[in-house]
């Protein structure tokens, strides 16, 4: 079914579509101005080539040596660089370096912000489980500091549809998989999903998979911002600059220094590869062949001429496209092309025909009331694909055993954020996890042919 042309919403959003180009700097530059407002001001640097700097970050490295270097001070490396402050046994130094200071270019502010805990990984499950409960307990997690905001999760539920018997044997065992773990996760037949949303048209569907605790949208940006401040006022120094090379000892066991753009050798203790979408680059500085690329990822804001009268699920639509609330009579909705190269690092042009031509007539075919709807924006970002086996890539190089993993998050994570920095920082730390145990997430599974496949990847 096409969409129908409404000539005040359908035809309308036509006009609004405008180069993507220049759109994920202005995305970035709204976050930060929208979170970093009421921020105690701080001293506006300047970088070596004497360009205005962004608040909180220094154009130079104080020292000529860390304990410990981050690379890529996004939502992982943020996340890692608090927990080791808030970690009495870890008394190092620490820096943090950043190529893009605006975050122009991350993965973190091109997120759709969602967590769930609808996986096939039991391990998945676990992660997001201490996501939920750092958000909704965040102001007591960080030290009881009062300018930290009170968090929570609109939990709506992630909604997977399942139009074929395969997947729908697919969302029965991952339900098994997620109740094992505590995850309150129903199967509903087509006529429950129509009872309970009967703005669906279901007729397609076999099976459907919903989970209204602790699954929905969280306020990401916000948790970033708060790790960024409290790790600076704690002593975590941010310069902005990029990692150039990487130079090893002798026996090439382990790294001794970074090189920045602007020549400066920094000496380390370890270093955190946090680079998100560049992770590979950086691992090629070590000689490290690591399976993550790129891939384009497209979100659309838009307003329907009739708002649904209920909250509208994170839907996941057998088409791959997802749709979900965003609040305030608007929905958001995400997709990619059929076909999902790796590209380019610089490449965030947007494809303006996947609207039109995709993602319209999918999401208008499942909800009839999307049939007339106003585009209000769009951005393209890019996931951190791990083309192995679409899990998070954690922990040390078996060899370079100072060199360890962040990487390849696949799409999911901004919620793996808080037990990845966590996870991270007690490695560091003790040289073994204390908490949630990641080894099975290790580097060294990829070397060992040992995928540990997620299959509810969005
Ligand atoms: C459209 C979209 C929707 C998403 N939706 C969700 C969601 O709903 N839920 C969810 O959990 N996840 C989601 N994700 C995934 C999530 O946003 C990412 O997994 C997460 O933000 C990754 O954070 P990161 O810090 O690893 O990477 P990034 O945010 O990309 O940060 C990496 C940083 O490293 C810096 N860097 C790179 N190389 C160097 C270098 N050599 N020197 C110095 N700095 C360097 C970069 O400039 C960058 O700032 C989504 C992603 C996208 C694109």
């Amino acid at each position: 079914m096409a969409p129908k042309d409404c000539p005040e919403f359908a035809s309308n959003h036509r006009r609004r579509l405008t180069s993507s180009v220049e759109r994920p700097k202005d995305r970035a530059l709204d976050f930060l101005e929208c979170h970093w407002r009421g921020a105690p001001v701080e001293e506006i640097t300047k970088n070596h080539l004497g360009e205005q700097m962004t608040p909180g970050f220094s154009a130079s490295p104080q020292k000529q040596a860390y304990d410990v270097i981050i690379i890529g001070g996004a939502i992982m490396g943020s996340s890692t660089a608090w927990f080791l402050t808030d970690n009495p046994d870890f008394d190092g130094s620490v820096l943090v370096v950043e190529r893009d200071p605006t975050y122009e270019f991350a993965s973190t502010t091109h997120t759709n912000s969602c967590m769930r805990q609808q996986f096939s990984t039991e391990l998945n499950v676990r992660i997001s489980q201490f996501a939920a409960d750092f958000v909704k307990n965040i102001r007591e997690r960080m030290a009881g500091d009062e300018r930290v905001p009170h968090l929570a999760i609109q939990s709506y539920g992630y909604l997977y549809l399942a139009d074929t018997e395969a997947f729908a044997a697919q969302l029965r065992a991952n339900q098994k998989v997620q109740r094992a773990a505590g995850a309150s996760t129903e199967l509903l037949t087509a006529e429950e999903i129509k009872a309970a949303y009967p703005f669906y048209d279901v007729d397609d569907i076999i099976l459907g998979s919903i989970n209204r605790v602790d699954e929905g949208y969280w306020d990401g940006a916000t948790v970033f911002d708060w790790w960024r401040r409290q790790a600076r006022e704690r002593g975590v120094e941010y310069v902005a600059g990029e990692v150039v090379a990487i130079t090893r000892n002798a026996s090439g066991t382990r790294v001794k220094s970074v090189t920045l753009a602007s020549g400066e050798v920094i000496s380390c203790g370890q270093v955190v590869n946090a680079s998100g979408p560049r992770a590979a680059r950086t691992a090629g500085m070590v000689g490290i062949d690591l399976p993550v690329e790129p891939r384009k990822r497209y979100t659309w804001i838009f307003k329907t001429e009739k708002p649904l009268d209920q909250e509208l699920p994170l839907t996941i639509d057998p088409s791959g496209v997802h749709v979900r609330e965003n609040g305030g009579g608007t929905y958001l909705c995400g997709g990619h092309a059929d076909i999902d190269p790796g590209v380019d690092h610089d490449d965030f042009a947007m494809d303006f025909g996947l609207w039109e031509n995709k993602i319209w007539p999918a999401i208008a075919t499942r909800i009839p009331q999307f049939e007339a709807v106003k585009l209000q924006s769009e951005w393209v970002g890019h996931y951190s694909m791990n083309t192995f086996d679409h899990n998070a890539i954690t922990g040390p190089h078996e060899v370079i055993e100072n060199f360890i993993f962040l990487n390849g998050f696949s799409g999911h994570g901004l919620q793996q954020s808080p037990a990845m920095g966590r996870g991270t920082a007690e490695w560091i730390t003790y040289g073994a996890y204390r908490s949630l145990d990641l080894t099975p997430f290790h580097f060294d599974r990829i070397k060992a042919s040992n995928p540990i496949p997620e299959h509810a990847v969005i």
